[in-house]
């Protein structure tokens, strides 16, 4: 079964976004994956179709109302995919979730708006938070749109070249190291010699060099972590 994607937003019309487009556009038209964005709103009762109100305890903003939440939820019936709620207060995303999501059947993603959702339904519906990074966005729909970027990019047969999604930043603890591309020569500035050497195991020691040296001056965390 390919990958199913399933977005609980305010505004649908936000996606497939720029997932329509290159390889993840051309995946989903082959079938590879899919993805459905379903509007929250259409679970509102009332005539205004109301999904949010204002804080309990005082405050500013609106909250995404529990009730309505639940229902759209809930008309996934049968649905063991993961379900997960774009928040900056969620853990960060990781390359490792981001493997573990693209190794499964697919995901529900809600995204929130205004100042969040009522803490109720992300209790009662078990709603993983995710955060894409500590800053605020004004809602959840680019967040789900840059999970499922990583996620779908590396699915079974979405990128053309198999090999170039396993060296990668991350995947092996280290940042990546640097790249180079004709011309030989840009404004005096030379390609590393040892890359145009034809020497393929002093090529790789080098690159190593470089994802070392990189990530011990940019990114220490991840050395410590490992
Ligand atoms: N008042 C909240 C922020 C609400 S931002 C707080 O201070 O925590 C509105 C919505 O945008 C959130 O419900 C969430 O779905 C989304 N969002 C904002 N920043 C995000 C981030 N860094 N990662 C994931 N989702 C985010």
């Amino acid at each position: 079964m390919p990958f199913r994607a399933t977005v609980l937003t305010l505004y649908p019309e936000m996606f497939p976004g720029h997932l329509g487009f290159s390889l993840s556009g051309k995946a989903m038209e082959r079938g590879q994956w899919s993805l459905e964005a379903m509007q929250i709103r259409d679970f509102a009762e009332d005539k205004h179709r109301t999904v949010d109100d204002t804080p309990a305890g005082g405050g500013a903003g609106m909250v995404l109302r529990a009730d309505i939440l639940g229902k759209a939820i809930d008309s996934l019936v049968d649905d063991s995919r993961p379900r997960l709620l774009m928040s900056p207060r969620g853990k960060p995303l990781s390359q490792k979730r981001v493997r573990e999501l693209g190794d499964g059947e697919g995901v529900v993603i809600v995204c929130g708006r205004f100042e969040g959702v009522d803490q109720r339904v992300i209790d009662a519906r078990q709603l993983e938070e995710v955060s894409i990074g500590d800053y605020i966005l004004s809602g959840g729909e680019p967040a789900a749109l840059t999970l499922l970027d990583s996620v779908v990019r590396i699915l079974p047969g979405v990128m053309g070249n198999a090999l170039s999604g396993t060296h990668e930043s991350f995947e092996h603890g280290l940042l990546e190291h640097p790249h180079y591309t004709r011309p030989q020569v840009f404004e005096d500035r030379e390609i590393p010699a040892i890359l145009t050497s034809g020497n393929h195991a002093a090529i790789e020691k080098w690159r190593l060099e470089q994802s070392l040296r990189l990530t011990r001056e940019r990114r220490p965390d991840l050395l410590n972590e490992s």
